[in-house]
């Protein structure tokens, strides 16, 4: 039932692997939830389990193209986020960034609604500044394979701010870093996904380059926490603020854990270092504890417990339930 504290917020990328956990979260906290994506990289299998709630809608829409509904909050997520997907159309990745980031931006202004942008640690680049805090200016290379994702939401950012000084509008941007568990998509090339269902499968480990370079992973449920917190702060405060897990491991390190943790006899294969790969990320969330009271409360070998057994039981169920509507399985297997 309605309350006077029941929203009706828009969620972009709403069926994807974090969309998803958000919509979920939203309706257990009362709100009535619109799930806008068109399916590139997120599935309805995400979101079966919501479907048949009254206070749910999904809308199968492209963002690059306006979008006319009537909300108080928009928390705006679309956008590919593995390095296999954004890079398969990166004209499409740019455009979803920046003009779905101008069509989300003009509902907002129409309908006064707030509205959050999902961005990303990836605008610090290959940071030279470490760990990253939010004053970095980042290290990205504007014309390689990453930029169409890097720029595209540095870009977003930059749309974020000039829509709040020139009109006023109420923003926030959350800088979100690696962010793992279930419903990440199997295939989509990620390393946490990867090495746990070459794990479970018997595969070798590919760890790319000499597996030095470092990340630091968020379980999915703190990540999720950390938007709403942001989205209900005060509207002072805009961000940019880093969400992530100050936890940094080697990739090798990472390896190694999902061997033992699967119980797995899988080997470790290492291939060639996509290229402008980071060499190290490890957030600074000092702004987030202090703002937001909010810091990751979901430890890594925790939270790969449940992200394996999710894609234990994923595989086990077979592969096919699970399939994007365009042709990502060539750039995939690439
Ligand atoms: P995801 O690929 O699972 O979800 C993205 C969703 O957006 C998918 O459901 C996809 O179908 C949808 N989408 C893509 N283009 C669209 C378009 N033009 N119109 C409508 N929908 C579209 O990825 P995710 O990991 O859930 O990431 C969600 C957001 O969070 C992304 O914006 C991503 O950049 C950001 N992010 C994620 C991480 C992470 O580690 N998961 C880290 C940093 C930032
Ligand atoms: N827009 C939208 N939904 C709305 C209002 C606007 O998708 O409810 C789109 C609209 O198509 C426009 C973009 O948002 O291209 C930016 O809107 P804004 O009002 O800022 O700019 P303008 O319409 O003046 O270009
Ligand atoms: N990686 C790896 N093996 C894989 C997939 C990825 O060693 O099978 C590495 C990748 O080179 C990068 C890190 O893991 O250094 C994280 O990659 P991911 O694509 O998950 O995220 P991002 O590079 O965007 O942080």
């Amino acid at each position: 039932m309605r309350t006077s504290s029941t929203k009706r917020i828009l969620v972009t990328g709403g069926a994807g692997f974090l969309g998803s956990h958000l919509c979920e979260r939203l309706l257990q906290a009362g709100h009535d939830v619109i799930c806008v994506d068109n399916c590139y990289t997120g599935t309805k299998e995400n979101i079966r389990a919501l479907l048949g709630n009254p206070s749910f809608e999904f809308v199968r829409h492209d963002v690059t193209f306006p979008l006319y509904v009537e909300v108080d909050e928009i928390y705006n997520l679309a956008c590919p986020a593995s390095p296999i997907h954004y890079q398969f159309d990166p004209v499409q990745t740019t455009k979803t960034s920046v003009h779905g980031a101008i069509n989300m931006l003009g509902l907002a202004k129409r309908v006064k609604a707030k509205i959050l942008q999902a961005s990303t640690s990836e605008v610090y680049g290959d940071p030279t500044m470490h760990p990253q805090r939010e004053e970095y200016w980042g290290n990205v290379n504007p014309i390689g394979t990453r930029s169409c994702y890097d720029e595209g939401k540095r870009c977003a950012e930059t749309l974020f701010f000039d829509y709040f000084r020139q009109h006023r509008l109420r923003i926030k941007v959350a800088r979100i870093f690696n962010t793992y568990g279930p419903r990440m998509h199997p295939n989509d090339g990620r390393v946490v996904s990867n090495f746990i269902v070459q794990a479970l499968s018997g595969h070798p480990i590919t760890v790319f380059g000499d597996g030095s370079q470092t990340r630091s992973f968020c379980y999915v449920d703190d990540t999720v926490e950390g938007l709403m917190l942001l989205m209900n702060s005060g509207d002072e405060f805009t961000g940019p603020v880093n969400l992530g897990n100050p936890g940094e491991f080697t990739m090798l390190e990472l390896a190694e854990k999902v061997i033992e943790l699967t119980g797995s006899k899988s080997k470790i294969i290492y291939k060639t270092l996509p290229q402008d790969d980071p060499r190290q990320r490890q957030p600074d969330i000092s702004l987030a504890k202090k703002k937001l009271g909010w810091e990751p409360k979901v430890k890594l070998d925790d939270g790969l417990a449940r992200a394996i057994a999710y894609f234990d039981s994923f595989l086990k169920s077979g592969m096919s339930s699970l399939k994007n509507e365009y042709p990502l399985d060539e750039a995939r297997s690439g």
